[in-house]
């Protein structure tokens, strides 16, 4: 059924509850679904960022399954587009401040409308005190998924951290852990899954759920089942269909460190060698960077053994691009 006709009268349908509309900038839709019976309760939010619209429908279609496969027992919250008018603008940024709204939780009362968002959304989540916050974003169009938490030693309650990764690897994905002394995560502590688990003490993750450009069908198919075997595996809703990863089993699950991939040299045509997914030995070429009348300009290899979590989108880059995702295996670490 189409979600995006009739919204409310969905909601109502299969119990949701939805805060009424509000005619102001910082106005974003939250809704409530209960189970009969107690149970944990899950934070879901998506749309942090305007640009990332596939994380948004497969929170629509996730609602879609709960109406035939209602919820057993605990509770879900959900906000399914955190940032409505960034999506409008088709930004990353929040388009008035352009600021980054996943880098100011827990926001403030005063200042610009991305502040004033995230202090919107923070206290919702503060407030629900969730068993688990999972911020749904996307990556570049080919990467697989995979969950975010933070190192252990950034977490001020260790029970939270124990939380936070006992649910990552519930998710059977690849966890790669934040590092926040890399420049490539610095903010990442005022992210709202890394604020939340951080200082807030409530078990979040974020996860990656596959590309960005386009909401792509593959993706979005593949996140609901992420969600939906999670849901299962905590007793909140009955059997459904096994997700699978691609990635080679001995690092789901497992606790891996982000690597980052030398920057190429030269500004040319990229020819990407290693897919999302794949597991590239020390030396192996990633890809080849072409001058436009064809010469081989540079050949980027890998320094070490690593999983291809995703590569840029673009065919032509410059010594700015940032081309690959890497996570090291858990054996290096
Ligand atoms: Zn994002």
């Amino acid at each position: 059924m189409a979600l995006t006709t009739s919204l409310n009268t969905f909601l109502a349908r299969i119990g949701a509850r939805q805060a009424p509309t509000q005619p102001n900038p910082d106005y974003f839709p939250y809704l409530e679904l209960k189970g009969p019976a107690p149970g944990p309760h899950i934070f879901i939010t998506a749309g942090i960022h305007g640009d990332e619209a596939a994380g948004i429908i497969t929170v629509h279609e996730l609602l879609k399954l709960l109406e035939t496969t209602p919820l057993l027992s605990g509770k879900l919250s959900i906000i399914p587009c955190c940032n409505p008018q960034a999506l409008a603008a088709r930004t990353r940024h929040h388009p008035t401040s352009k600021q980054d709204l996943n880098r100011l939780f827990p926001g403030s009362k005063k200042a610009t409308h991305a502040l004033l968002l995230a202090h919107a959304i923070y206290r919702k989540v503060e407030k629900a005190r969730p068993d688990l916050l999972i911020d749904i974003h996307n990556d570049w169009y080919n990467s697989v998924p995979y969950a975010i938490i933070n190192e252990e030693s950034d977490y001020k309650s260790p029970l939270t951290y124990k939380k936070s990764l006992h649910m990552a690897q519930l998710l059977n994905l690849p966890v790669v852990s934040e590092d926040l002394t890399q420049p490539h995560h610095a903010g990442l502590e005022k992210s709202l899954s890394g604020y939340a688990s951080l200082q807030g003490g409530i078990p979040a993750l974020t996860l990656e759920a596959g590309g960005s450009p386009i909401v792509s069908e593959y993706d979005v198919e593949i996140a609901v089942q992420i969600l939906t075997n999670l849901l299962q595996k905590l007793g909140m809703v009955g059997p459904q269909p096994a997700f699978s990863s691609t990635v080679p089993k001995a690092y789901l699950g497992q606790v891996l460190e982000y690597a980052s991939c030398p920057p190429p040299k030269v500004a040319g045509i990229i020819r990407y060698r290693a897919l999302a997914g794949q597991l590239v030995e020390a030396g192996q070429t990633l890809a080849e960077i072409f001058s436009p009348s064809g010469e081989l300009l540079q050949t980027i290899t890998t320094q070490q053994k690593a999983l291809v979590l995703g590569h840029a989108d673009e065919p032509y880059v410059t010594p700015k691009t940032d081309i690959y995702a890497l996570a090291l295996p858990p054996s290096s670490k």
